[in-house]
């Protein structure tokens, strides 16, 4: 860096003096905090702390969801919250309701308009009123019609880009997001290795079928995670083309996941996996977006899980697994996974099967990292979370042979999903932090003539 950025690198430590004194002043003596704060990490060679230039930088400081707010104040950034704690704030995430449900699901947005009229595309809020309509058998019959109807149309997609074929009467089961260790793929595959041995076990029992369709980018360095989705793929291999499966159970990898595709899946979801290790995902809109799409959850107590949960009652969520304070008592008791993998026998025999090649027979030491990951270096405690997991799937597959209370509690979801507009993130942003109120400038939409828009800069440029 003082090769190729040396005037940076001297404003760099001119910024880290005035910090510093800063901390002198208000902690006199305290060498080991002033330690602690610097921006320039003594080591075996300097480094630059990037998170701490970015505090010292910054107007406010946003853990972008409540309980990750809390984890910066408490954990992470304790020393900095102490020397300013008005800087640290909470504005918890939002989507854009515009994109993420009238544009992508004309279908729903429309019979919402039907049932409470239109003012909830500029306050979602209004969404609540879906409330009064939880036992309206006409309106539980067209939102359960609506996510038919979206299944259908992306069935065909899949069948026309892809060329394989879903049961479009399967549980849409959907885990779409950047593939990353802390968002916990490998347990979803679990849960299908499962969930395909249960079937090879007792062809004859029922069986509520899935489409599993899990789907994401990795980083190009990111070796672990382009090996996540080897494994995802090399499993969907078998489990799709055995005929004692049939189609009680598919699993779909989507290639390049992006906005374009997500407009297109999220509507169609019947299942949303928002599965992260407690205290990883510092918020998560994915979540959000399903929700608003008439998808339901099942999640940790992790991001902004935890206020879907809190808008809409923990009992319409599917939540499992251990909390932020199970995982920090953990970490001072050490994670033992051998200990899980030895008392659960299913995880057992689907963790045996990868290890000895079951799914990749020509290359049996294929997921050999994988394997080594799990057992003795597991940052994400994917067999802590794997009992509990399983149970409310089977949980979820209970609820989902009742299609009348599924959708009940779809519509719960619907009508508890409006504070995670991004109307609602801006306003607080806008009165919290920036301190400006809005204008009743009307700003022309693009297509109109270039003299509008001129007109409104001009006007803007006189406040
Ligand atoms: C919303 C979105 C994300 C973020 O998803 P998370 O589940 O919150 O990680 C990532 N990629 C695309 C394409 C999205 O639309």
């Amino acid at each position: 860096m003082e090769k190729l950025l040396p005037r940076h690198l001297q404003i760099i430590y001119k910024i880290n003096q005035t910090h510093l004194d800063d901390v002198a002043s208000l902690f006199p003596d305290d060498m080991d905090r002033i330690r602690r704060m610097s921006l320039i990490e003594e080591g075996d060679g300097k480094r630059v702390n990037m998170a701490h230039l970015c505090i010292v930088g910054s107007h406010k400081v946003n853990g972008v969801a409540e309980i990750h707010s809390d984890i910066i104040k408490r954990d992470v950034f304790r020393d900095f919250s102490e020397l300013e704690p008005e800087k640290f704030q909470n504005k918890t995430n939002g989507i854009t309701p515009r994109r993420w449900l009238l544009l992508c699901n004309p279908g729903l947005a429309d019979l919402i308009a039907e049932a409470i009229g239109e003012e909830y595309v500029k306050d979602l809020t209004e969404l609540q009123k879906l409330n009064d309509l939880v036992d309206d058998d006409a309106f539980i019959r067209d939102v359960a019609k609506v996510k038919q109807d979206n299944k259908l149309k992306f069935a065909q997609y899949l069948e026309k880009e892809y060329n394989v074929d879903v049961n479009p009467a399967s549980m849409f089961d959907v885990h779409v997001k950047r593939i990353h260790e802390y968002k916990r793929q490998l347990l979803n595959c679990l849960h299908v290795i499962t969930m395909y041995n249960r079937i090879k076990r007792s062809p004859t029992k029922p069986f509520v079928p899935r489409t599993v369709i899990i789907g994401g980018k990795a980083a190009p360095g990111y070796h672990m995670a382009k090996m996540i989705i080897k494994l995802i793929t090399t499993v969907a291999d078998v489990v799709n083309n055995d005929p004692v499966i049939g189609h009680k159970l598919k699993v779909i990898y989507l290639e390049n996941y992006r906005v374009s595709l997500a407009e297109k899946v999220i509507p169609a979801t019947d299942l949303s996996e928002q599965i992260s290790t407690a205290g990883t995902e510092a918020s998560g809109t994915g979540n959000m977006k399903f929700m608003l799409n008439g998808a339901l959850t099942i999640g940790t107590m992790d991001g902004a899980n935890v206020e879907m949960a809190e808008e809409a009652g923990e009992e319409n969520l599917f939540i499992f697994g251990m909390r932020v304070e199970d995982v920090a008592e953990m970490d001072k008791e050490g994670y033992d996974a051998l200990q899980y993998y030895e008392n659960l026998p299913e995880l057992k025999q689907a963790i045996n099967q990868i290890k000895s090649g079951y799914f990749s027979p020509k290359q049996p030491e294929m997921f050999s990292d994988i394997i080594n990951m799990l057992f003795y270096h597991d940052r994400f405690k994917v067999f802590a979370d794997y009992e509990s997991y399983v149970k409310c799937q089977e949980k979820v597959s209970a609820l989902y042979k009742d299609p009348r209370e599924w959708t009940r509690v779809v519509i719960k979801n619907i009508a508890a999903s409006g504070k995670f507009s991004s109307d609602r993130t801006i306003t607080d942003y806008a009165t919290e932090i920036w301190g400006v109120e809005p204008t009743d400038l009307k700003i022309p939409p693009p297509s109109e003539p270039r003299e509008a828009l001129e007109e409104t800069a001009r006007a803007l440029r006189k406040i």
